[in-house]
């Protein structure tokens, strides 16, 4: 409680809100999952000062959203809708135009050359702010915050990270 009060005090010295409601705060986004307290170790190895880090995302937050991405695009559709789909167009000259982000098409075995997923894939992360057209796959690193998550939340070390270009 001592280290909440002196981060507190802290931040009383920048802004206008009292001690104890920014302490409220802090304890908040810890409960959260959005902030992250460690003793740092100074260079004789002992403890020393309290290190904040403030996380724009919750671990709960990809605790969701793993499951969620988990379930829509790497478990199969429940009916083989797509797969008959393709049975009626696979020798013709097609070309699909969806809005589907699960990528059934491609599970199925539509040719990805001729799908336009006109509003993405759950299956790529892209930065968060918008600064390159690249995207990355994501189903290992879904799959593991899927099986290593524990009271909703995921372990830290899996939340992902600061684009490294940006
Ligand atoms: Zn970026």
């Amino acid at each position: 409680m001592g280290s909440v009060r002196e981060a507190g005090q802290g931040l009383a010295c920048i802004c206008k809100d009292g001690i104890d409601s920014i302490g409220g705060g802090i304890r908040e986004l810890e409960a959260h999952g959005y902030l992250i307290r460690a003793r740092v170790r100074n260079e004789n190895g002992q403890l020393g000062s309290i290190e904040y880090t403030i996380l724009e995302q919750s671990k709960e937050h990809w605790a969701y959203w793993s499951r969620y991405i988990c379930i829509n695009r790497y478990m199969d559709a429940p009916e083989p809708v797509y797969d008959a789909i393709l049975k009626l167009v696979q020798d013709k000259d097609y070309f699909v135009i969806t809005t589907n982000v699960d990528h059934c098409f491609q599970k199925a075995g539509f040719d990805k050359k001729r799908l336009f997923y006109t509003q993405g894939d759950y299956g790529l992360f892209r930065c968060s702010e918008p600064c390159c057209q690249e995207t990355f796959d994501n189903e290992a690193v879904i799959r593991e915050m899927v099986t290593r998550q524990e009271n909703m939340k995921i372990p830290t070390e899996l939340l992902p990270e600061q684009h490294p270009i940006c």
